[in-house]
C-alpha cells in the first residue's frame, strides 16, 4: 500500500510550504542596516536583499512569504530589531 507523505524530489519551487504557519515575518525596513545576518540563519533561504534604500541609503532585505515556514530565526537574530514576528489572520 502507497501512503503520500511526500511529493517528488525537486519540487520546492512549485510546492509553497508557507501554509500552515501562523506567524509570518514583518520586515522593518526603515530599521534594517543591511547586515547580512538574516539570510544567513533562515533555513529556508527566502531572505533577499532588494535594490531598494531606506532613508539611510540602506538596500534593505525583505522575504519570499510564499515558503516562510515561521520558525523566527531570523527575527531572533537580527541585532537591530528590524524584523518582528505576527500572527497572520487566517
Ligand atoms: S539582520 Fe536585520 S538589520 Fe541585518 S539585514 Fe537582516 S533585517 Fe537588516
Ligand atoms: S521566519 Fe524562519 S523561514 Fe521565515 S524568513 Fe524568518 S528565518 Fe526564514
Amino acid at each position: 500500500m502507497k501512503i503520500p507523505i511526500s511529493t517528488k524530489p525537486n519540487t520546492t519551487i512549485s510546492n509553497k510550504t508557507a501554509g500552515w504557519s501562523n506567524f509570518k515575518p514583518k520586515f522593518l525596513h526603515e530599521k534594517c542596516t543591511a547586515c547580512g545576518i538574516c539570510p544567513r540563519v533562515c533555513p529556508e533561504g527566502i531572505i533577499y536583499q532588494t535594490a531598494k534604500t531606506n532613508s539611510a541609503g540602506k538596500k534593505y532585505f525583505d522575504y519570499d512569504s510564499d515558503y516562510c515556514k515561521g520558525c523566527g530565526l531570523c527575527a531572533i537574530e537580527c541585532p537591530f530589531e528590524a524584523i518582528k514576528m505576527e500572527k497572520e489572520e487566517k
